[in-house]
């Protein structure tokens, strides 16, 4: 069987890590983005450059891949399936709908008997007024938020400001007392045939992931049901690549699901040292309908995100053997902004 040309929808440090462990398999890729500079250029085997409503872009890109996957689920949804209609994009573009908007995510999970924080949708100040018994509680915008972008912390309903914009819609989950954050990241290449990576332990700072660790130290039960619980979000979905379950824990051990990733995790950057097959080839090998292969740990890690600043002093340093460093060569140190990472693996 030849090969297929990958096309991959948006050029940050996803969509050029799926590139590159693409190119490791002599897969060739093609990155549409709509950053002239986005970091896939240097990645990707071809960079397209474009507005992702552009029609003549999208057929560009179009003609020369022979499918499609993508690195964020912020893609409009038209979008997707309009693409969908020519050459076959996975994951299903129903599933990044539903996923996209934290509501019809978090019923998904309910709807599945899957544990979430307690959450109502808010459309205007009564709403939050009706809801107190849910504060502290965090209010998230239901759609495009990431690192923790679009989320107001309320305590009471004095902590309500003009910054909070009714235009949009918003939900309100409840504060949970988080004794530990967790991610399971699953492959899924067909009908119960999967590869899964233990349970990885994350640390955010300021609502931004900073450090991801395996082995996580939490409960056997815990391990089981978070797995279990990724297994069945995949096989709902009837899910083709890597996608990742967030959770949390709380002070008394209860596990909750946070929120679903249809595609490769920040978390799982340290499979790329840990084991013998990454997310980022388990995500290409499955949408490409390659073989999959026995995905094993072969080391326990440690990954830290290098966030704005952070990356300078690292780009001058020398590395042990057992550090790897990865520099996401985005143009311009902005605070708050993932430029790199380095994972640390354990001997
Ligand atoms: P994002 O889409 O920005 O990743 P998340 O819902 O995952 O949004 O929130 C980012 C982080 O904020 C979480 O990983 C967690 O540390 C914190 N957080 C989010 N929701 C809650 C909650 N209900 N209780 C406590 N902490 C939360
Ligand atoms: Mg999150």
């Amino acid at each position: 069987m030849n090969k297929p040309t990958l096309g991959i929808i948006g050029g940050g440090q996803l969509g050029s890590l799926l590139a590159d462990a693409a190119k490791k398999i002599d897969i060739q890729t093609v990155i549409l983005s709509d950053d002239p500079d986005a970091p896939g250029k240097h990645f990707a085997t071809k960079f397209i450059f474009g507005q992702y409503d552009d029609d003549t872009t999208i057929k560009n890109f179009i003609n020369e891949v022979d499918l499609v996957t993508y690195e964020f689920e912020n893609i409009p949804f038209k979008i997707l399936k309009k693409i969908n209609k020519k050459k076959k994009v996975l994951p299903n573009p129903e599933i990044n709908k539903l996923i996209q908007h934290r509501e019809t995510e978090k019923n998904f999970l309910n709807e599945n008997n899957i544990t979430t924080t307690k959450y109502v949708t808010v459309r205007n100040q009564k709403d939050l007024s009706e809801n107190v018994n849910l504060l502290p509680g965090l209010l998230k915008t239901t759609t495009l938020g990431y690192d923790g972008k679009g989320q107001y912390k309320l305590n009471t309903l004095d902590d309500v400001t003009d910054e909070i914009d009714f235009t949009k819609e918003y939900i309100l989950e409840k504060f949970i007392h988080l004794k530990k954050e967790i991610s399971v990241v699953i492959t899924r290449y067909n009908q119960n045939n999967y590869e899964i990576y233990d349970p990885i332990e994350n640390v955010h700072e300021e609502q931004i992931l900073k450090y991801s660790t395996i082995p996580s130290d939490i409960p056997d039960n815990i391990r089981t049901q978070s797995i279990e619980w990724a297994k069945q979000v995949v096989e709902k979905l009837d899910y083709i690549g890597t996608l990742c379950v967030e959770f949390f824990i709380d002070e008394d051990d209860n596990l909750y699901a946070n929120e679903i990733a249809p595609r490769v995790h920040n978390s799982g950057h340290l499979t790329m040292n840990s084991h013998n097959i990454s997310q980022f080839e388990n995500h290409v090998r499955a949408v490409c309908g390659l073989e999959k292969i026995e995905t094993k740990k072969i080391f326990n890690a440690k990954m830290i995100n290098l966030i704005g600043d952070d990356i300078t002093p690292y780009r001058n340093k020398t590395f042990n053997d057992n550090e790897f460093f990865y520099d996401y060569l985005k143009t311009e140190i902005k605070n708050k902004r993932k430029m790199g990472h380095i994972t640390i693996i354990k001997k």
